[in-house]
């Protein structure tokens, strides 16, 4: 047995080796370490190798799921081997024979198809980067849905898309590891070298024509080499981690880097717009706008969201489409309720197609078909706009498939195959016949019961059965006695004797035990072969299936957003050609929703316009800190962001001119982890905009140049101002600290000073948090400070260096001078006040000294009572 495994785990030694023996998966040698210890389970020994103990551990079949979703988040691979035959038929070959195995599979992030394993509102994408001399491509699938799709890029490109597909693995040809180390690993992507035959894009367009049964690619588009490559190479990877059998992936979508506004990662991560900064869901835009009701829904939006566009046609339709959803409320709302009962059809699809599905898919199926056919009934006779329409159409066209599966299952089938009971009573005669022989076996055992009873006079005598003995007769020892002699021993076998119970069988209790077992054994034979005919009448309409997948995840999506119009009283934005930026009434999602859970504070709606017929239409906001200004950059880029996904914006009104790129960065941020100081890194993201952005990108700068000295930040903040302004004509928010930046606005045309006003009041700020044309007259900075906590010394101290500071800039004094003419002052807290002064002893304070309430009963109490309006 030693040997087979050594031989198997040779062939896999990148992958923890799961080697299947009986019910448990058991690992070996340096795997049993690694595993046991990252699964916190014993590491036992089992025989030895070269005199040395081999270390062993091991998890149990049926909870296996839970330990493969721990290995594969440590970053795992794993391989599963099984037993490929029964002990029985290993033995059949020769005594010594050990039974066969083989690995089925490899389980690796990329290519997860169990619920357990699968974030069901997320994709899980498995992406392959080829590069053949200079073309670059990235390819990307989710085999859980089937959704696969391919873009050319240049090799800057791949962060960002990386960043917006964000796929759990990524393959790359042996040999760019380096290159691709740090943005792989800031995404948390698992990377996986593979051999550069993989990505040979001869071999790669003959994989995919064949898997798609095509002659030449050109049926799908027109594809470069690289893209050829990077699509091979992902194939190639599937069949070898799935063992030669294919999910159904569906024919690859080329997508082009204009389809989409282009977003980095670091601008992704800084909008919070699927994840958090903290690194969950909570906090993200996704979180606030999430009101879909099925996972594909789900799925949909934080696609869309990852990927804006820039077509104005998709852009339209999809507005239209929740323009509709949110007028006739009434059928929204019965078409959310049908959402509400739909399964998910893509990932029950996708398992079935791999083999890997059980009953329970196949009423996924007829469960989804039904609500899919009962939507359509309730949009018979509407006017639909386009994109509601195509959905519908995707939807009907299943009557076949959903009467044989609505005639063929039970409402509620048992988890696994090979259990049976999911095929429903009077689908299939013989399955019937077999059935019926079973359960009549189990009643006529149940009648035997009575007549032993009575045969016997033994009135404790039961019939019972287990594993080992079948069916038998049991009875106590001091009764046995008497089965175990004649006449009775002559009708009553004996079979073993416990410690107190004698065990018995009969003639015709082996009988109708065999019959019942080959009937059982019948009907599961009949319900294995009714399974196989089920699953493959899904899989002959895939395609089509797949198609109303999408469908109901278009519907789900459309109604969810035209329902979180509706509640949160969103507008719907104009979204053209132009280079409008004009946004009335504009509110932060995030923030609002997190001010009415917190506090119930309102939000404090602001206008925002950037329209600029010609060149760049800059607005330059200062204002204290905690004013808002942050809230405002932000709330601007992502009403950009969701008119451009296609939804209602959180505003009263916005003409938004199509934006092309989308920048935001924040001065200062840590990046400890990459070990790049903190002031490199907001450069670096500084450099990037100024270098990249066209003219239809919208930028948003916050507290750019912060990281450095002050005048060495004011320059940077100044040029990066002009450069934006003069090189890259955007379209920007730029937020400083700066006063002395407000002086530009007077100088370039398009450049605007904004500021977010707060009153002064007895010595305190109020944040208004209201936006308004001009520059902040100061910045509050020690009022902020006393807001937060610092001690009362600190404040007052800082008031006076202040003071001093803006008298001597008046005056054009020295900042020399200023210090040596501060007076002294030692920031040492004030003494502690005296403690008060101890009450004068009076013959009352004397008597109350000696009692003790809690002591005293209600009587002595009120004595007590008495005795005080004496003294007085
Ligand atoms: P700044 O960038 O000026 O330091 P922030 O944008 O971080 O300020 O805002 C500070 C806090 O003020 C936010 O966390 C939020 O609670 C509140 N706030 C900001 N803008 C608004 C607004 N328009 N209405 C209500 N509260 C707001």
């Amino acid at each position: 047995m030693m040997a087979q495994y050594l031989e198997i785990k040779e062939a896999h030694a990148d992958a923890l080796l799961f080697y299947r023996m009986g019910d448990f998966y058991e690992m070996f040698f340096k795997d049993a370490v690694n595993a046991s210890e990252a699964l916190d389970i014993a590491l036992t020994k089992r025989g030895k190798h070269n005199d040395n103990d081999i270390p062993m551990c091991g998890v149990p079949v049926h909870s296996a799921e839970g330990y493969l979703l721990s290995l594969i988040r440590k970053g795992f691979r794993v391989a599963v081997c099984e037993q490929m035959e029964s002990p029985a038929e290993a033995k059949k070959r020769g005594s010594k024979s050990v039974v066969k195995r083989d690995v089925v599979r490899l389980v690796t992030p990329g290519t997860l198809t169990e619920d357990a394993l699968l974030e069901a509102r997320r994709h899980n994408f498995l992406a392959a980067y080829g590069e053949v001399r200079d073309e670059a491509a990235l390819a990307w699938a989710d085999i859980s849905t089937g959704a696969f799709h391919v873009m050319p890029l240049t090799s800057v490109r791949l962060s960002p898309e990386l960043a917006r597909l964000a796929p759990s693995e990524l393959i790359i040809p042996e040999g760019l590891e380096q290159k691709l180390h740090d943005p792989v690993q800031d995404l948390g992507i698992s990377l996986t070298p593979v051999g550069r035959a993989s990505f040979d894009s001869t071999a790669a367009e003959k994989r995919i024509c064949g898997l798609f049964h095509v002659g030449a690619l050109d049926a799908f588009g027109n594809f470069g080499r690289a893209e050829v490559a990077a699509m091979g190479a992902l194939i190639d990877y599937l069949e070898i981690t799935q063992k030669g059998k294919l999910p159904l992936l569906q024919t690859p979508l080329k997508e082009t880097e204009d389809r989409v506004v282009q977003i980095d990662a670091a601008t992704r991560r800084n909008l919070e717009l699927t994840r958090s900064l903290s690194g969950g869901r909570a906090g993200s835009l996704l979180s606030v706008v999430d009101r879909t009701v099925t996972p594909g829904g789900a799925r949909l939006l934080e696609q869309r969201l990852s990927s804006p566009s820039r077509n104005l046609d998709v852009i339209h339709a999809r507005l239209d489409a929740i323009s509709f959803a949110a007028g006739d409320s009434l059928l929204a709302s019965d078409m959310r309720d049908a959402l509400r009962k739909t399964p998910d059809l893509d990932r029950s699809l996708s398992r079935l197609s791999l083999d890997r599905g059980g009953p329970r898919d196949l009423t996924a199926i007829r469960n989804g078909l039904t609500q899919a056919a009962a939507i359509a009934e309730l949009c018979t006779g509407q006017d639909l706009p386009v994109l509601l329409a195509t959905a519908m159409q995707n939807l009907t066209g299943f009557d076949d498939l959903l009467n044989l599966l609505d005639e063929a299952l039970v409402a509620e089938p048992p988890l696994l195959a090979r259990d049976g009971g999911f095929i429903a009573p009077g689908f299939d005669s013989e399955l019937d016949e077999a059935r019926t022989l079973r359960d009549e076996g189990r009643s006529v055992i149940a009648g035997f019961q009575q007549k032993y009873v009575e045969h016997t006079g033994i009135t404790s005598l039961k019939i019972k059965h287990n594993n080992v003995l079948g069916y038998f007769i049991e009875t106590t020892a001091t009764h046995a006695q008497k089965m175990l002699n004649p006449p009775f021993s002559e009708t009553y076998i004996h079979r073993q004797t416990t410690a107190n119970q004698v065990r018995f069988t009969t003639i015709e209790l082996s009988e109708i035990e065999t019959r019942i077992l080959n009937a059982g054994n019948l009907a599961l034979e009949v319900e294995k072969r009714l399974y196989q005919r089920l699953s493959g009448a899904i899989l002959d309409l895939a395609a089509h299936l797949n198609q109303a997948a999408r469908g109901l995840a278009e519907l789900d999506l459309t109604t969810a957003l035209a329902d979180l119009a509706r509640g949160e009283n969103w507008c719907r934005p104009q979204v053209d050609t132009s280079r409008a930026f004009n946004i009335q009434g504009g509110r932060h999602p995030v923030v609002e929703h997190a001010l009415k859970q917190q506090s119930g504070d309102t939000f404090i709606a602001n206008d925002c316009d950037l329209s600029a017929d010609a060149g760049a239409a800059i607005w330059l906001l200062t204002g204290p800190n905690m004013a808002g200004k942050s809230t405002f950059l932000r709330q601007n880029a992502l009403i950009a962001l969701l008119a451009q996904m296609g939804s209602y914006v959180p505003a009263e009104q916005a003409h938004v001119g199509l934006v092309s790129q989308l920048f935001s960065r924040v001065g200062a941020s840590d990046d400890l982890a990459r070990g790049r100081s903190t002031f490199m890194v907001e450069m670096v993201e500084t450099a990037a905009i100024l270098n990249q952005a066209d003219d239809r990108a919208l930028v948003i700068l916050d507290e750019i140049g912060r990281g450095t000295a002050t005048y060495d930040g004011l320059s940077i903040a100044w040029a990066t101002l002009e450069h934006l302004h003069a090189a890259n004509q955007c379209r920007a928010l730029f937020a400083t600290h700066y006063h002395e930046l407000t002086a530009l606005a007077g100088k370039l045309a398009g450049v605007e000073n904004a500021t977010v006003t707060v009153k002064e009041w007895e010595g305190e700020v109020i944040f208004l948090h209201e936006v308004h044309k001009g520059a902040a007259d100061r910045s509050y900075g020690v009022q902020v400070a006393q807001l937060a906590g610092l001690p009362a010394s600190v404040v007052e101290r800082a008031r006076i260096v202040l003071d001093q500071l803006e008298k001597t800039e008046r005056e054009g004094g020295k900042q020399k001078n200023l210090i040596d003419d501060l007076p002294l002052f030692s920031a040492a807290p004030p003494p502690p006040p005296a403690p008060p002064p101890a009450p004068k002893s009076s013959p009352l304070t004397e008597m109350m000294a000696s009692v003790l309430p809690d002591e005293l009963t209600p009587r002595e109490a009120l004595d007590l009572i008495y005795k005080l309006k004496e003294a007085v």
